[in-house]
């Protein structure tokens, strides 16, 4: 986006002060989808509904203030990519750091300079479309660094085709972690994205083939695509990748099927024709998955063609 294209951008102005908010959309021009809110709850709950491009922050509000808003922003896993200016009457040296250290990309003084506003929030947007940009060209999760889905459904369509001509079996385990809303609400989301960046480790590790994949299929759940597999090699993968979590010994307190971290896995094996689609492996794994969870959890279900 060049410096005259604001146009679309999605910007949310938060400050407890109606007049604020006015000053502020003043400066932004027309070019800009404009979002406020007047406290801090309403704030957190725009940011998740709409994913503004970018959010203005005042500090000192009723309730939850401006720092504790952009902790929060920071530690979801929809929000955290969303940049947070700090547009504040504090010009401690003190308010600054802390902002800038729980993830703010800037923080602005009152009174405003509507020309330097308007241009650093330009800067900021422009940059977020780049970082934006390069995340959809990429082939890797940012949390994990494991194959990403784009990635995953690129291979799997690619192996699909080739299994289909040599008349191979082509194998998929998809994997979910049992409980994991419970392990984010007792240890917090940034245990929570630890935890998620272990178990991507052990995964992959566990690879043997160069052609076997894992990649994060989203949330907490991840995908094994495993060419040239038949039911029995399927079985011994899928017993692996759930041994090896079991091993790795994450604690679970409040897990109701160990006190660890554990998987629940869903495999199928078939041998793809020119009528079947990628997507039917994917709905027997998930059949097979939802199958896993109801007798139990921390099992593997194979599903046959
Ligand atoms: P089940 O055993 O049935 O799978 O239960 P569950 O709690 O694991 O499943 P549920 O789908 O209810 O919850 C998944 C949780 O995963 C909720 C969500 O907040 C969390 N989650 C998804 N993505 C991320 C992430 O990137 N980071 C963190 N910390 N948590 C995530
Ligand atoms: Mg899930
Ligand atoms: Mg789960």
């Amino acid at each position: 986006m060049s410096l005259d294209s604001g146009t679309n951008a999605r910007v949310l102005i938060v400050d407890d002060e109606p007049g604020n908010i006015r000053i502020l959309k003043e400066i932004l021009g027309n070019d800009f989808q404009i979002f406020f809110a007047t406290d801090g709850e309403k704030a957190l709950e725009i940011a998740s509904a709409e994913r503004p491009d970018i959010v203005l922050l005042d500090i000192m509000m009723p309730g939850i203030d401006g720092f504790e808003v952009c902790r929060r922003l920071k530690a979801g896993p929809m929000t955290s990519a969303i940049p947070v200016i700090f547009v504040t009457a504090s010009i401690s040296e003190d308010d600054e750091a802390k902002g800038l250290e729980i993830g703010a990309i800037d923080y602005i003084t009152k009174p405003l300079r509507p020309a330097i506003v308007n241009i650093r929030v330009r800067n900021h947007l422009e940059l977020k479309k780049h970082r934006d940009m390069l995340e959809k060209l990429s082939t890797k999760d940012g949390l994990t660094g494991i194959a990403n889905r784009r990635f995953f459904d690129t291979m799997l369509e690619q192996e699909w085709r080739r299994s289909s001509r040599s008349r191979s079996s082509l194998g998929l385990i998809m994997m979910d972690i049992d409980f994991f809303k419970q392990y984010n609400d007792h240890y917090g989301h940034l245990m929570g994205d630890r935890c998620l960046q272990q178990v991507a480790k052990r995964l992959e590790e566990s690879m043997e083939r160069s052609t076997d994949l894992i990649a994060r299929y989203g949330g907490e759940e991840f995908v094994c695509l495993l060419p040239e597999t038949d039911l029995e090699g399927l079985e011994l993968i899928g017993q692996k990748l759930r041994q090896v979590i079991v091993e790795s010994a994450i604690p679970h307190e409040v897990s109701q099927v160990a006190d660890h971290i554990t998987v629940s896995l869903g495999g199928v094996s078939l041998k793809p024709t020119q009528s079947g689609t990628p997507s039917d492996l994917i709905q027997l794994a998930d059949e097979a998955l939802y199958q896993a969870k109801s007798e139990g959890r921390n099992c593997l279900i194979i599903r046959a063609d």
